[in-house]
């Protein structure tokens, strides 16, 4: 069966949405779809979401003329990828704790299941179609209501040896900085990530006793720095600044090719990239520095489906 016949289709499980999609190895999006994943109702729910987007995509296959030969599932949480299911609690998905979720869609649809952390998965979606593509050494953060991110080393995602790696967002930058939800202080996901950023800036303009817009969104505190708002430009400057102590820690830890930056925080533009690398130099030793690139992610929403369906395509390959 030639490359072209054949599909793989990607979940992408989210607290609010399951996205999903029909692919090809390529990295070709044949047809994607989106619903409410029930997460909060029961587990029970979430599959039957699981099985009607399946469904409409094996549908959609059949339109297309093409086969089938896997899925692939990105979830929330530490996911077992040897055996494709949770590993203990997702905090945000209240009912999907231990979540057999190989067991559960191959016992219905007969078609190998593969699952990994939806973070990996937005890295491996860059890797393989987006803005690492062709490098074997990456790194990948998305800062968004939290931060998270990847590591391939090799070409070979890094996992760590119970499945919980790699927890970018909580690394310490601080060691007497403000608490973080995991337990820990001062990591770089309470200074860098979309409401730190917003409580930031509302703190600088309290002291200076200036209204405070309503809503403030990260995109309008870009829009003020860009429009030469002070305030706006000192908070993006302390961005970049506790990003550059993490990336650069980063790159002397893992000298990678590539570090991408993605989620809804990099939309802010090559602008925010440009701040951030140069903050990096001078955080990085010379020769863990030399030829690394600094990309803003490419694919954007679609990265959870899209490397969804690449782990599919990945690790049916490794097996035929
Ligand atoms: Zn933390």
């Amino acid at each position: 069966m030639s490359n072209d016949s054949l599909a793989f289709i990607g979940l992408d499980l989210g607290g609010t949405f399951l996205k999903y999609a029909l692919g090809r190895e390529d990295g070709k999006v044949l047809a994607k779809g989106k619903m409410p994943s029930r997460a909060q109702e029961s587990r029970d729910k979430t599959f039957e979401v699981m099985f009607m987007a399946i469904a409409e995509m094996l549908e959609k296959a059949k339109s297309f003329s093409v086969h089938v030969a896997g899925m692939g599932v990105g979830s929330p949480g530490a996911v077992d990828f040897d055996h494709g299911r949770i590993l203990g609690n997702t905090p945000n998905l209240p009912n999907w704790s231990d979540a057999d979720i190989r067991g559960e869609l191959e016992s219905r649809f007969n078609i190998p299941v593969w699952a990994d952390n939806d973070a990996n998965l937005m890295t491996l979606a860059e890797c393989r179609y987006g803005a690492a593509k062709g490098s074997r050494y990456v790194i990948a953060l998305t800062l968004g209501t939290g931060i998270g991110g990847g590591i391939v080393i090799d070409d070979q995602l890094y996992r760590g040896a119970r499945f919980s790696g790699s927890e970018l967002g909580h690394m310490s930058i601080n060691f007497e900085g403000p608490p973080c939800g995991c337990g820990c202080v001062g990591c770089i996901e309470a200074y860098a990530s979309a409401p730190a950023i917003v409580k930031n800036y509302r703190e600088k303009l309290a002291n200076k006793h200036f209204p405070t817009p309503n809503p403030i969104t990260t995109e309008i505190i870009f829009q003020h720095a860009k429009d030469g708002d002070l305030l706006a430009n000192q908070v993006i400057d302390e961005i970049c600044f506790y990003l550059g102590a993490a990336i650069g820690s980063l790159i002397n830890i893992f000298n990678p090719q590539v570090v991408v930056i993605g989620g809804g925080v990099a939309d802010a533009g090559d602008e925010f990239i440009q701040r951030i690398w140069q903050a990096v130099h001078g955080r990085a030793m010379e020769a863990a520095l030399r030829g690394v690139r600094l990309e803003r992610a490419s694919l954007g929403n679609d990265a959870g489906v899209v490397g969804a369906f690449a782990l599919a395509a990945d690790c049916y390959k490794a097996l035929s």
